[in-house]
């Protein structure tokens, strides 16, 4: 299957923090996976901007590094990439300081059809000054974007001070704030299964669905990111975003349409009908050494930390859909496998006709983010072969590479939604009061595991997180999926 490419309006992106890391191993790698399947159109121009002084080749040269070590080598060509690198300028600006905004005014007043976005791939602690900086230098227009991505505040407070600095100069309309998971194409085709087909909404309640789990698991551990991760920890760091942000799609109300407002709104009223959550329906660990490795501890020099590297969550949606199905959130560092999954299990049948048969694990859908992006049915079946009647249980799989073929068919989230900043469609990015209100519920836990002076549990590397966690699900007798790749 091909998938069709719509191109884009010419643009110009100005990509403030684009000689840094993000910059470099994601936002410059999948504007050229763009530019080579005709999305970006030629005339674009992204214009790099950080304090480093270097001239228009430099940046370019440095470019080109970048896309060596994070585009796929038969992703690459002479050709291609020396069309990218010729949409590519540089202006030297300091954040904080007075010098390149005039000159960066003038280049973008050289095309003024250009839609303008600006990325702001910098410490969020300058959003509020570039913002400022962009409008008091007649920089934006009324159509143009600005782009920001997480940390989106530390909690509730923090969240609200960056929502009021950036809303002071762009009107939310023109605020993308990025969370990568929601541009991965199996994210997306939650909301395609389920409001696209008449198959899964009728079951997709409590009636029908006896529990719901998101896995974030991760194989590494902090070690080199040690200092930023121990001020943040698995809840901020996970389940205050991604989680949530999954755990919405999974159990919103189907929306009127599929518009921005539309779909944010009834996320918005999933996050606000969550239970406040009970420190009992929580488990927070902290991984220890192993032969090989050092422990939580070590990776962040800090041996009186608390900050933890793993959560587990029981959540309850409080509304008429869920009442009574729980939903189990965990992630972690230096876990079993990499996998991050939506794991939807239904009810058995009401009544068994096969009494002979061990108990069944019962149908689930189980939605894979990474590695493998797609989407799998667990069934029931007959055992094939004579000799009586054995049920095995069987996967209908959907592996999106299998099934929709073809390299370039299924873009990176950031490739999706960049280009969704350029056509102005906002419904893949978070809205202000969504961030606020998954902080609202974050935050007391966090105070409370603050307060308290409880320290995390240790767990082994390698595992599925202290065994606590296990007692989250079987004290409603479930179980977690195992952590498997
Ligand atoms: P980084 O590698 O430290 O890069 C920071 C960039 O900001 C550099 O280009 C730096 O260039 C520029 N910069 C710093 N101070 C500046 C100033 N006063 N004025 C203008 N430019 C300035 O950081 P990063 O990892 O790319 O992360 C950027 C942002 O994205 C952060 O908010 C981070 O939390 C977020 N983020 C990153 C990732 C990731 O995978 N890296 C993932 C999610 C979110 P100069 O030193 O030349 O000025």
């Amino acid at each position: 299957m091909v998938s069709t490419v719509i191109p884009v309006q010419p643009f110009d992106l100005v990509i403030f923090g684009a000689t840094g890391d993000l910059a470099h191993r994601k936002i410059l790698p999948s504007l050229y996976r763009r530019l080579s399947v005709h999305q970006m159109p030629q005339e674009a121009r992204i214009i790099g901007a950080a304090r480093s002084k270097m001239s228009r080749a430099e940046f370019r040269k440095s470019v080109q590094g970048a896309l060596e070590e994070f585009v796929e080598p038969g992703d690459l060509s002479k050709e291609r990439v020396e069309a990218f690198l010729a949409t590519l300028d540089y202006v030297t600006i300091d954040a904080a300081g007075d010098g390149g905004w005039a000159q960066l005014a003038r280049k973008l007043d050289e095309k003024p059809d250009h839609i303008r976005a600006f990325y702001l791939s910098v410490a969020p602690s300058l959003f509020g000054t570039i913002a400022g900086r962009l409008t008091e230098a007649g920089i934006t227009t009324p159509s143009s974007r600005i782009v920001v991505e997480k940390p989106l505040g530390q909690d509730l407070a923090s969240a609200r001070a960056l929502n009021a600095q950036l809303s002071r100069h762009f009107g939310e309309h023109q605020i993308y704030r990025i969370d990568h998971y929601l541009g991965k194409e199996t994210v997306q085709n939650l909301m395609a299964i389920r409001f696209a087909n008449a198959l899964f909404e009728p079951l997709w309640n409590s009636r029908y669905v006896e529990h719901v789990q998101i896995t974030v698991a991760e194989t590494v551990g902090v070690a080199g990111r040690g200092a930023y991760y121990d001020g943040s920890g698995a809840m901020r760091d996970m389940v205050q975003n991604h989680i949530m942000q999954l755990l919405c799609l999974t159990a919103m109300e189907p929306p009127a349409k599929f518009d921005p407002d539309a779909v944010r709104d009834e996320k918005l009223k999933v996050i606000r009908a969550l239970d406040p959550l009970m420190i009992s329906d929580t488990v927070r660990g902290q991984y220890r050494a192993n032969g090989k490795d050092g422990s939580y501890l070590d990776h962040v020099g800090n041996p009186a930390s608390r900050t933890e590297s793993f959560v587990a969550i029981r959540a309850h949606v409080s509304n008429w859909r869920w009442a009574g199905t729980p939903f189990y959130l965990r992630t972690g560092k230096k876990l079993a496998a990499r996998l991050s999954e939506i794991v939807v299990t239904f009810k058995h049948p009401p009544h068994t006709i096969f009494p002979q048969v061990e108990a069944q694990k019962g149908n689930a859908l189980i939605i894979r983010l990474q590695p493998d992006e797609g989407i799998t049915m667990r069934v029931t079946i007959k055992e094939p072969g004579p000799g009586g009647m054995r049920l095995v249980e069987v996967p209908l799989d959907m592996t999106f590479a299998d099934a929709l073929g073809e390299e370039g068919a299924m873009p990176e989230a950031y490739e999706r939604l960049i280009m969704d900043v350029i056509r102005g469609d906002q419904t893949l990015f978070m809205r202000g009061d969504e961030v606020e209100a998954a902080w609202a519920w974050t935050d007391p836990i966090i105070q409370f595991w603050k307060e308290s002076g409880s320290r995390p549990l240790a767990y082994d590397s390698g595992g599925a997180g202290p065994i606590e966690a296990y007692k989250l699900t079987s004290a409603d007798g479930h179980l977690w999926r195992e952590i498997v790749a």
